[in-house]
């Protein structure tokens, strides 16, 4: 199934369909006029709250566009690849994945904007399509659908159908947080989205939309994890009170919100993992620790007698000011892992900050995890596991400048007109 009228019809249903292509021909004009007003409207707030956003982009409709994304108004976001057509690329197998991806990346290249990430269109994606991401170079994807639970009384079942159609994981089951796929780096998309508010569950009151995106930025705030809004320019009037109440809230928290785009999340993903530290035992409950690892990382210190000046963090953690001190803790402060654990478990645990040293040697350790496989399943019982556990630890920030979680706005742009929009329907 590739023809895109009939992928549509599936995820939304034959009669919503219908009204969405009344919807389409309202929101894409003859010219790329309308796109413009739209990617005004979202840039507003954003500049409002000094802070940016990754808008994932269909590469023949910006070939067609060329300027479209050049204006100087929009200078600070970062453009992905949203696919060289609109088409459901889970259908398609490696080879012609590859050849659309690396059309693509040409189209972006010869228009000297530079790209990191990707998002399939309607978020559907197979194995073929990581594997020619990172074959392509691409440093991350951003098309796995993540649902939380936070719709409620206003659940319908055009929104279940499309959680099926994105193939949406839980967000119950597995945590807001990038993840490895080899060495692709892959961003979850957090749902509901401004798509699923207004077209799945028929909310229009902005005070609505804001009640539910703010449960979401408290749920990843509570967790630590990372909330990627979901914002179509094509929607962000209609939506833009929301997005002003979920920046507005963000910005007022402390310890505070890393507002970013999903090219800094990655690489700050990639950097933290990069961590590497010296803890010695300077005899009795004394230790001497050295961490080197990002700079904009802070250190965070549970249940020890800190002999450095430190401030609070939150309940648990303090945030220890500088990144060499001793410290008292009767057993070594970090997580010990049995030597034949799996490279998965040891990557994940340093990608959220974790310091984790490989021995045998389990009572030396105030946490110590005898594991030889580890799955994205074991993801979340694992955080909890951790998190519930209050012995001696120092670990390193999940997010930059010791923000307790991240956000990051993302909408993707499938056309700029109406001719943009019609070329899905021929494209096989
Ligand atoms: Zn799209």
């Amino acid at each position: 199934m590739s023809n895109p009228l009939l992928i549509a019809a599936k995820g939304k249903g034959f009669l919503p369909m219908l009204a969405r292509s009344r919807m389409i021909v309202n929101r894409y004009g003859l010219t790329a006029g309308k796109m413009d007003a739209a990617l005004t409207a979202l840039m507003e707030p954003l500049t409002h709250y000094s802070c940016s956003a990754t808008i994932p982009v269909t590469a023949s409709a910006l070939a067609s566009n060329p300027g479209a994304i050049k204006k100087n108004s929009l200078k600070g976001l970062e453009f992905a690849v949203h696919g060289l057509y609109h088409v459901d690329y889970s259908q398609l197998n490696l080879e012609q994945q590859l050849k659309h991806i690396r059309e693509a990346r040409g189209i972006f290249h010869q228009l000297d904007i530079p790209v990191a990430g990707f998002r399939c269109p309607y978020l559907r994606w197979n194995k073929d399509t990581l594997i020619a991401l990172e074959e392509t170079g691409f440093d991350y994807d951003s098309s796995q659908a993540l649902s939380m639970d936070v719709v409620d009384e206003f659940s319908t079942e055009t929104y279940h159908r499309v959680l099926d159609f994105y193939r949406a994981q839980s967000a119950n089951d597995y945590p807001a947080l990038p993840s490895w796929s080899d060495n692709l780096i892959r961003i979850p998309y957090c749902l509901p989205d401004d798509e699923a508010l207004i077209d799945r569950l028929h909310i229009t009151d902005t005070g609505i939309m804001a009640h539910i995106w703010l449960a979401m930025l408290d749920h990843v705030y509570q967790s630590g994890e990372l909330f990627t809004l979901g914002l179509h320019p094509e929607r962000a009037s209609a939506c833009q009170a929301a997005l002003h109440a979920v920046l507005a809230k963000a910005r007022s928290l402390s310890p505070s919100v890393w507002i970013a785009r999903l090219d800094e999340i990655a690489a700050w993903f990639r950097s933290l993992g990069q961590t590497t530290c010296k803890i010695e035992n300077e005899g009795g409950s004394l230790y001497y620790v050295q961490i080197i690892g990002p700079k904009r990382a802070t250190v965070l210190v549970r249940s020890s007698e800190i002999i450095a000046p430190t401030q609070p963090w939150d309940i648990d953690y303090k945030a220890v000011c500088t990144n060499e001190f001793f410290l008292r803790s009767d057993k070594r402060p970090l997580v010990g892992l049995t030597p034949s654990s799996s490279i998965s478990l040891q990557r994940f645990l340093r990608c959220q900050g974790y310091l984790v040293e490989l021995s045998a040697d389990s009572e030396d350790y105030s946490v110590y995890l005898d594991r030889d496989t580890f799955s994205r399943e074991d993801e979340r019982p694992l955080l909890a596991e951790l998190k519930q556990d209050h012995r001696p630890l120092v670990r390193l920030s999940r997010w930059p400048d010791a923000a307790r979680c991240g956000l990051a706005i993302t909408g993707d742009v499938d056309a700029f007109t109406i001719w943009d929009y019609g070329k899905r329907i021929f494209i096989r």
